[in-house]
């Protein structure tokens, strides 16, 4: 016997009126053990407020209250006036519904009792129905479903169409009760989360297991094609902590501050999933491409951090750029003028084999194996750390270089995949506060990038650098290539010229080498995201020495050029003990937060 959709709705209504998680698994393990293996998929989705399983995108069922109100009316004959003054009321559709219901001048008469297979498939139709005469379509069948429907029905038939069931039962409630019911005990919930990580369809879970109980769920392996539910990482402030917890001993990656990704490649199927599990292949058809070229595998799932890239420098730009892609229209051209490149980092199933259980290191080494060289699909950065300074210096590196910090993994050999748990074999290490600059700081240009791209015959970047007059030196604190109009970066080569000189100007300290350096003489005003530590800049190193104890100079995150300063000498240009005292205050900000 095909469950009635009254059935259902009364559980619903039981659901509501609890408040205890542990009743709540009850009702629904009791729901799920009188359901037959063809509904029970459709009961999961729905009770969740979904159709189909997330990574095939949450329906739109686009149905506004207005709707639901007209097709109230049109099944029972009450006036929409009648309908919205009722609305103002009771102020909830669903409640509209099954009182207008209860009062209707047309009854329901001989109509057949809806099924939930029936009330399933009438909304995956609706969510279906496009384009002209779909508005329609949804109409009618509206109508239909509250013509048939009795007043308790009529509640969660017009909730579900507004996408308001709001039950407050979430996937994993379901999983528990798809234990209770199923394997006997919630305890073994387990079981049912294992096969769910690796297949995150709600529907095809509960399917499984009640048909085919616990030896049907050990059976559920990883498809391409469909997304894993990512491992996440715990985090930790204090760095000591971090390397003890880990053994002494771990594999630190640069955490890129850009979008998760998980690439599943499936011969010439590519597709590109968020850290949601949306499909996101659209946005990226480049990745998608890079995929084609530079994977070698027939089938595999990598995960990876795709990062906004600055065109013409090839520097990482902060995470916002990414929102550039989130469009549907075209996308190529986008892709070409906010470019982006990946850095994996993981791997859990190649042709055929799930990685899942080996240990980080040897998941490394395949992950390598899989890549030919290429520019666009890199490896992240990692570095094994065994002591505190090595930690250190590896962070402050990764902020340098546009990172928001690191990703310590432990490279033990029970350093397993731990597919949708957030545990403490990866600790994220990083800076939160991602505030802009208070203040513009005005620098020195030293040196100069030649440009690539659409800035080849110009600079790329500019060196910049501050002014101690104690020493009479200028130390470097960024490389800046965003900010500037297409005018301005016109004139750099007429504005640089008089001032190129093909050694390093005796007054500058800089480790880094430019492809031109530049005589100390323009100064320009700056802002960026934040100042941070760097290996790399040399500005206040010797007060970071004294004062905080640390090899460091003083950087500033993502710089922007703001506008030249003419009416600036080179000697009047922020010092490294004005950047100290700045970066200090922001410390202190952060600590009173
Ligand atoms: P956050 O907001 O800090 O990114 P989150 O909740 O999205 O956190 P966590 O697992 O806590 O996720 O932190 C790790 C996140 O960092 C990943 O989801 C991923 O997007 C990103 N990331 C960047 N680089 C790496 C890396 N090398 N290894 C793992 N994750 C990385």
């Amino acid at each position: 016997m095909p469950m009635l959709f009254e059935t259902l709705c009364e559980y619903y209504d039981k659901l509501e009126k609890i408040t205890s998680k542990i009743d709540m698994t009850k009702i629904l393990a009791d729901l799920f053990r009188k359901a037959d293996p063809e509904e029970i998929d459709k009961i999961a989705y729905l009770t969740v407020g979904e159709l189909w399983p997330d990574y095939l995108g949450h329906p739109e069922l686009g149905i506004a209250e207005r709707m639901i109100l007209r097709a109230i009316s049109k099944a029972t004959g009450l006036g929409i006036e009648r309908l919205e003054k009722l609305l103002k009321a009771l102020g909830d559709v669903g409640k509209v519904a099954e009182r207008a219901i209860s009062m209707r001048k047309i009854g329901a008469l001989m109509v057949a009792p809806l099924t939930v297979k029936e009330v399933y498939e009438k909304f995956v139709k609706i969510a279906k129905a496009s384009g002209p005469g779909s508005q329609d379509l949804k109409i009618r069948i509206l109508i239909g479903m509250f013509v048939s429907a009795k007043p308790i029905e009529a509640r969660y038939i017009a909730r579900i169409a507004i996408g308001q069931l709001r039950l407050g039962v979430g996937e994993m409630t379901i999983l528990d009760a798809l234990a209770e019911a199923f394997l006997r005990t919630r305890e073994r919930r387990e079981i049912v989360e294992k096969a769910y990580n690796r297949v995150p369809d709600i529907g095809l879970i509960a399917k499984i297991v009640a048909t085919e109980g616990e030896e049907g769920l050990r059976k559920v392996r990883v498809e391409p094609g469909i997304p894993i539910r990512p491992m996440l990482a715990e985090r930790l402030e204090d760095p000591a902590e971090i390397l003890r917890k880990l053994g002494g001993e771990a594999a630190a990656e640069w955490k890129y501050d850009g979008e998760r990704c998980q690439i599943h490649k499936k011969r010439d199927t590519i597709k590109l999933f968020s850290r949601r599990l949306e499909d996101i292949t659209y946005q990226y058809p480049d990745v998608v491409e890079y995929v084609r070229k530079f994977i070698k595998a027939e089938e595999c799932i990598i995960e990876g951090e795709i990062v906004a890239i600055d065109p013409e420098t090839g520097e990482m730009r902060p995470f916002q750029e990414l929102m550039h892609r989130k469009r549907k229209y075209d996308i190529s051209r986008i892709a070409e003028e906010y470019p982006v490149k990946v850095y994996l980092f993981d791997i859990v199933y190649l042709n055929g084999e799930e990685l899942f259980e080996k240990p980080y290191p040897e998941r490394r080494k395949v992950l390598e194996s899989i890549l030919k060289p290429n520019d666009h699909l890199l490896l992240a950065h990692v570095k094994i750390v065994r002591s505190l300074e090595e930690l250190e210096k590896w962070f402050l590196e990764a902020i340098e270089n546009g990172c928001e910090g690191l990703v310590v993994k432990a490279v033990r050999g029970d350093a397993i995949y731990q597919a949708g748990a957030r545990g403490w074999l990866w600790i994220k290490y990083k800076r939160d506060y991602k505030s802009e600059m208070a203040d513009t700081v005005d620098l020195v240009v030293v040196g100069a990038f030649a440009g690539k791209g659409r800035r080849a015959g110009s600079y790329g970047a500019l060196l910049l650098a501050a002014y101690d007059s104690e020493r009479d030196v200028f130390e470097t604190v960024c490389k800046v290539g965003s900010g500037f109009t297409d005018s301005d970066l016109a004139q750099l080569p007429n504005l640089l010229q008089p001032y190129i000189v093909d050694r390093k100007p005796a007054r500058v300290i800089s480790e880094i080498e430019p492809d031109y350096w530049v005589e100390p003489a323009l100064v320009m005003e700056v802002i960026g995201a934040e100042l941070t530590l760097s290996p790399v800049h040399t500005a206040g190193r010797n007060l970071i020495k004294r004062e905080l104890g640390k090899t460091a100079g003083i950087a500033i995150r993502f710089p922007r050029f703001v506008r030249w300063r003419p009416d600036k000498k080179p000697e009047d240009a922020t010092s490294p003990r004005e950047l100290f005292e700045m970066y200090l205050a922001q410390l202190r900000k952060l600590e009173t937060k």
